[in-house]
């Protein structure tokens, strides 16, 4: 039943697709977007498309940027010679957040999972391995999950480069079960990047 009026119904329904929103938080947020001043709105909304149709892979490690290649890989300050492996962006931010780790960075958008029919080609599995062709690698150290689709990855990725002589190494199981990583404080991140064991 509509009681809003279709407006305001239109834009908690679009609230509501977003991830972790339930219909409740949709119309909260809702109600709070129809009563801020118009130009914050409009900053807001701005904002929204401006990153959507300016932000693009990294052409290096896949993270999100807004130029052709990010900022980390920029840097001639850090160790291009050690790619740590993520799944996602968020992932990457939270290991920059805890600001001890100065090699770069792979990003796979996502992980091998049998389960949902995501396979080896789905993630940028290819793009890595033509990095370490392209590039001086000595070490990966695999950093996804250490849920199932992230361990098979891990393992798949292990397999790949072993031929190669390149060191593998795996972030050390501190990290909890099905625990997403940026979830996880940074002493355990810390941790588990220090504790790191050769694959
Ligand atoms: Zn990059």
């Amino acid at each position: 039943m509509d009681y809003y009026g279709s407006k305001i119904s239109a834009l908690i329904e679009e609230l509501s697709r977003l991830p972790g929103i339930g219909a409740k938080s949709a119309q909260r947020l809702a109600f709070h977007i129809v009563n801020m001043p118009p130009e914050q709105v409009e900053r807001l909304a701005l904002a929204m498309t401006d990153a959507r149709t300016n932000i693009h892979y990294c052409q290096q490690c896949f993270t999100l940027t807004d130029e052709d290649v990010c900022p980390i890989c920029r840097d001639q300050g850090r160790d291009h010679h050690t790619v740590m492996v993520v799944e996602n962006p968020r992932d990457l931010a939270a290991y920059e957040k805890v600001g001890k780790y100065n090699g770069v960075y792979h990003v796979l958008h996502g992980a091998i999972d049998p389960e949902l029919g995501r396979g080896p080609g789905d993630i940028r599995l290819k793009e890595l391995m033509v990095r370490l062709q392209q590039e001086d690698v000595q070490e990966v150290i695999i950093a996804t999950n250490s849920s199932l689709p992230g361990e098979v990855t891990a393992m798949y990725i292990s397999k790949l480069i072993k031929p190669t002589g390149i060191r593998v190494s795996r972030i050390a199981s501190g990290v909890p079960v099905g625990g997403d990583l940026e979830y996880i404080d940074e002493v355990t991140l810390l941790r588990a990047l220090e504790g790191r064991v050769a694959l």
